[in-house]
């Protein structure tokens, strides 16, 4: 489907930055953002491709309320042969619609959000950045624009993407995280909605992860809600601990986030013939394991840092150091191989890659 486009007036078009070295992330939005509405009469309606802008809201839209909202995160790349690749975007879409079920929002066209993110990225190709380490970070959003103060689900919705040139995560080489592992706070309970990518579960993060920043941690690593026993998952990470015989992650069980990029480590793991596992694992097995020296390397894995190495758990007055505070041998292994796959520089065994241009 052909999607109507107004540009930018040339005169008024943000100016790319030329130094990529200084893009951060989420700072810089490219020109031009794709929008489709919903109402309860007209169903999904009216795509159109516009000049990036605020956003007209009344007052009263329930998302300024209510939290009815969902969203993904993913990243265009720029080969060397300038090809512009999207690294598993049917996942994206399709979490968003698990995303949107558990939000009362209603199912959203998926071949045509699908169609008008590439679209969308080809209008605005020139943002997708070629130093290494960068890419295209592409944010759809869907917001309840219904001006209603009941709470009930909104009869009104708007879907927008939003896009804008990312740098490494990592811009001086793999810097190892250090992790407070959270025993007040909690971030998910089994029956919430801890596995959707929803706006609420990060405003009620906040806290922990203030508090965590100002003792000196980059992230929290949250535990089970009921029992504040099992590993969950990092701030927008998924974790992976890899002992002398075995890589364990956390199962999905309805309170971690499936992520995209932990399934693919899943997979790639698998077939380089490691024993993985997705099961439950207590920090006291994790603390045990780190004292009897078979835990060798730590982990986590999200769109952001792709793959991030942790150097330190700390946890009840306690911190505990992981693989010497280097970056363990898989995890490099795990994050070159992944980001040969998605600059289009490795095979793609899998076809995780789709050719946007
Ligand atoms: C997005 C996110 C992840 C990682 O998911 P990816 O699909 O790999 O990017 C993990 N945990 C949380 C809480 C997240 O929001």
């Amino acid at each position: 489907m052909e999607i109507p486009v107004i540009k930018v007036n040339p005169a008024m078009a943000k100016q790319k930055l030329i130094d990529e070295s200084k893009l951060g992330f989420g700072v810089y939005m490219s020109n031009h953002m794709f929008k489709l509405d919903y109402t309860a009469e007209d169903n999904w309606h009216n795509p159109r491709i516009e000049p990036y802008a605020p956003l007209q809201l009344y007052p009263a839209a329930a998302i300024l309320h209510y939290a009815q909202e969902a969203f993904e995160g993913l990243k265009a790349y720029r080969s060397k042969k300038s090809e512009i690749l999207l690294f598993r975007p049917w996942e994206n879409i399709k979490r968003m619609s698990r995303t949107c079920g558990q939000l009362c929002i209603p199912a959203y066209p998926e071949e045509l959000v699908y169609d008008a993110m590439k679209q969308l990225i080809i209008v605005d190709k020139d943002w997708v950045p070629s130093s290494p380490g960068t890419s295209l970070y592409v944010r759809p959003n869907i917001i309840a624009t219904e001006p209603f103060l009941g709470v009930r689900p909104s009869n009104e919705y708007l879907l927008y993407i939003i896009t804008g040139p990312v740098g490494p995560y990592y811009p001086e080489g793999f810097a190892p995280v250090k992790i407070m592992v959270e025993d007040t706070y909690i971030r998910a309970a089994p029956g919430g909605i801890g596995e959707s990518k929803t706006a609420g579960n990060y405003a009620a993060s906040l806290k922990a992860q203030v508090e965590a920043n100002e003792k000196g941690f980059n992230q929290v690593l949250w535990l089970d809600g009921r029992e504040r026993k099992y590993i969950e998952e990092v701030g927008t990470m998924n974790i992976f601990f890899k002992f002398k015989d075995e890589l364990v992650t956390a199962p999905l069980g309805g309170t971690i986030l499936p992520g995209i990029t932990r399934n693919s480590i899943i997979t790639i793991t698998k077939d380089m013939g490691l024993n993985v596992q997705e099961r439950q694992i207590t920090i006291d097995e994790v603390i045990d394991k780190i004292r009897s020296g078979e835990l060798e390397e730590v982990f986590g894995s999200g769109t952001a840092a792709i793959v991030s190495p942790v150097s330190v758990l700390h946890y009840k007055g306690q911190g505990y150091e992981i693989s010497d505070g280097q970056t363990g041998p898989l995890t490099q292994k795990l994050f070159d191989q992944l980001i040969a796959i998605q600059y289009g520089e490795a095979e793609d065994p899998y076809g995780w890659m789709e050719i946007i241009t």
